[in-house]
């Protein structure tokens, strides 16, 4: 049996949809955990790019069973037209399973997500607007008669449903945003044209995991956003409504912890970050520009610039310690390529006190100031290098000051978003 966690060691955007990709070649399950279509991976294969926001990355690989577990939000829409696209361009989702138990994002939701971020104004905490935090709002809540994927089969179900969450939300829709309220039959009417479409895929994903556990079959369970991105782990409240760290796979999928072999912690070889709150490192304008540009660093759901900044050590470090990382896939290493010096942060200090950890505290994280080392930039494109042997001397002193700022070692690095830009290391 093995099962490897693909978590980020970030805040996302590391690339997680690459290595994913590359480990799934080997993989009979590829099972995304959390999240909904606030994700966004985009795999390259040959001269083809596909983006990828709900289905998991696996899907790209026949031979592999892909799923969205209980831990994700599905809206029903945006599926339908994954699936679609994939399927015009040749991948079929035959292989395709989503748990009955998924929570479904309605438009109900999106509309609240919309009204919610419009309200806070200048406070607000840059959601995607998806409809991702009052979908899970709804399901913490323990809101009855919360519409989840297994009801999306039965009309008159999912129309009940529908009636009896609106007379609750659309006071709030009135009441308190001064919105018109939305139309139940409506609402039926759009969430069902789809329905019939995507609730064929149905099943019960956590029985098929824990049995093909048994089975001894090789399992990824891919994280969506990073590990400063979650609910608990993050940089509150400018987080995400779920669990991406290594133990949210768990929550997510239901198989408990000693079933996980290995967690993979994808570090970009820099840090980014999009919309507001803490990122320490961030660069000066112009430096921060290049490495935009360099690595396209705009998000794949929104297209918003992401906040471009140097490697983060502590980051780094309390994302191992906290996702109990067995390696690091070091990605986006050909983006530093033309720099000479690259700075890395490797400790904070805050009011003159030396810390190596992340504050949990969010106005203390406020007061940290990053303390660089200045390392030698290798000045050479890297996207050929297939071998570590080949890596420039500086290059190779960057992954292994990686290797020492995570405390794991790098197991694979990415020099290039195609499958074949990829070191592997023993
Ligand atoms: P994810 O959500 O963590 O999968 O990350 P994204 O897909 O949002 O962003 C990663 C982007 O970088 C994608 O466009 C990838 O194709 C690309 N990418 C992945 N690895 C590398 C790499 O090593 N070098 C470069 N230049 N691009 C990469």
């Amino acid at each position: 049996m093995s099962i490897t966690v693909v978590v980020g060691a970030q805040w996302g955007d590391e690339g997680k949809g690459k290595i994913t990709d590359i480990l799934a070649e080997e993989a009979d399950l590829v099972v995304r955990y959390q999240g909904g279509n606030n994700a966004g991976h985009t795999v390259v294969v040959g001269e083809e790019e596909f983006k990828l926001h709900l289905i998991p990355s696996g899907i790209l690989h026949p031979d592999c069973t892909c799923m969205m577990a209980d831990g994700t939000l599905i809206d029903p829409q945006v599926l339908a037209e994954e699936i679609q696209q994939l399927q015009e361009r040749g991948h079929g989702c035959e292989n395709l399973r989503v748990s009955c138990n998924a929570h479904v994002i309605m438009p109900y939701h999106r509309l609240l997500d919309e009204l919610a971020e419009e309200a806070r104004g200048s406070k607000s905490i840059g959601t995607t607007r998806r409809g991702i935090g009052p979908a899970y709002t709804d399901k913490t809540a323990r809101m009855p008669r919360a519409v989840r994927f297994g009801d999306l089969a039965d009309a008159g179900r999912l129309r009940g449903l529908i009636a009896d969450q609106l007379a609750q939300k659309n006071v709030i829709i009135q009441e308190l945003y001064e919105h018109s309220p939305l139309d139940p039959e409506e609402v039926f009417e759009e969430v069902w044209t789809v329905a019939q479409t995507v609730s064929k895929y149905t099943t019960d994903t956590h029985k098929i995991i824990q049995d093909a556990a048994r089975a001894g079959k090789q399992i990824i369970f891919e994280g969506a956003q990073g590990t400063f991105l979650d609910l608990d782990y993050g940089t509150y409240p400018f987080v995400t409504s779920s669990h991406p760290v290594a133990g949210g796979a768990c929550l997510g999928t239901g198989v408990g912890p000693t079933a996980i072999d290995e967690v993979t912690l994808v570090c970009k070889a820099y840090t980014t970050r999009v919309g507001a709150g803490i990122l320490p490192t961030e660069a000066a304008d112009e430096a921060a520009q290049q490495l935009r540009d360099r690595g396209a660093e705009y998000g794949t759901t929104t297209g918003r610039p992401r906040r471009c900044g140097w490697l983060d050590g502590v980051v780094l470090r309390s994302a191992a310690l906290i996702n109990g990382a067995t390696s690091v896939a070091l990605t986006k290493l050909d983006v530093l390529d033309t720099l000479p010096i690259i700075p890395v942060c490797v400790g904070y200090e805050i009011e003159g006190v030396l810390v190596d950890t992340v504050p949990a505290w969010a106005d203390d994280l406020g007061k940290v100031r990053p303390v660089y080392e200045e390392m030698p930039g290798w000045q050479q494109a890297l996207g050929q290098v297939r071998q570590w042997s080949e890596l420039p001397p500086a290059a190779r002193a960057y992954v292994e000051k990686v290797e020492a700022l995570a405390a794991v070692p790098v197991s694979m690095i990415s020099v290039g978003a195609s499958r074949q830009q990829t070191i592997f290391i023993d």
